[in-house]
């Protein structure tokens, strides 16, 4: 798949699914301009897709602490990186079952500092939210004036939502849907791009599939 701009200064790399040798989280570039960042650089077979695009960003954020989303902030050495404070201790002490749940992932060596409450980009502001469930250390960014939501492992399109790891809960997930529902009700959400899979275009169609991602937990 193509690298593919979704909005101005808005960049897709596409992770792949297709065999577990390429298996990797979808990237993000976002240009502000004062600042650019990459989030979830993707595992260590990513690295093409990234060179392709030429990526020299200012900081690059990890929305969680998954080897798939951060196995290659390792090309960046010099790029300072940024993760939610809960998820410091599993990027910066690899350990089993948290940033390799399943036993086959990419290691890393980069060190990741906890991430303020407002990215300032310049024009674009990426707001952390933090959005437990998947991991603990999991987080979203929603940048208001685009109301684009990067949604790491937290929701899928049509209604999907991320498997609990071992740092997870499901009862924190819950409450992180709820806070999602709201946060699209009341602010609005026109684009969500997940760490996987398809992109969900709409504020219909967002808020459609954020409240199906809700709904899982109701039963
Ligand atoms: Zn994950």
């Amino acid at each position: 798949m193509m690298n593919t701009s979704i909005k101005s200064n808005m960049v897709w790399i596409p992770g792949r699914d297709d065999s577990l040798e390429k298996f990797s989280a979808h990237s993000f570039l976002i240009s502000g301009d004062e600042k650019s960042v990459l989030i979830d650089p993707g595992s260590l077979s990513h690295q093409k897709e990234l060179t392709e695009t030429s990526i020299a960003p200012d900081l690059i954020i990890a929305t969680h602490e998954h080897w798939d989303h951060v196995a290659a902030a390792d090309f960046y050495p010099d790029i300072p990186k940024l993760a939610h404070p809960e998820a410091i201790e599993a990027l910066n002490t690899p350990l089993p079952n948290v940033v390799r749940p399943t036993g086959h992932g990419d290691e890393h060596t980069s060190q990741f500092t906890a991430a303020p409450s407002v990215i300032d980009l310049g024009n674009l502001q990426l707001e952390v939210v933090w959005t437990p469930g998947h991991t603990r250390g999991s987080m979203c960014l929603y940048e208001p004036s685009t109301k684009t939501l990067f949604a790491g492992d937290t929701v899928f399109a049509d209604g999907g939502v991320g498997r609990i790891f071992f740092t997870g809960n499901r009862e924190d997930y819950k409450q992180t849907l709820t806070q999602l529902v709201e946060l699209a009700e009341q602010r609005g959400v026109h684009l969500i791009c997940p760490g996987h899979g398809d992109l969900v275009e709409g504020e219909k169609a967002c808020l459609d599939s954020l409240r199906a991602s809700y709904h899982h937990f109701l039963l």
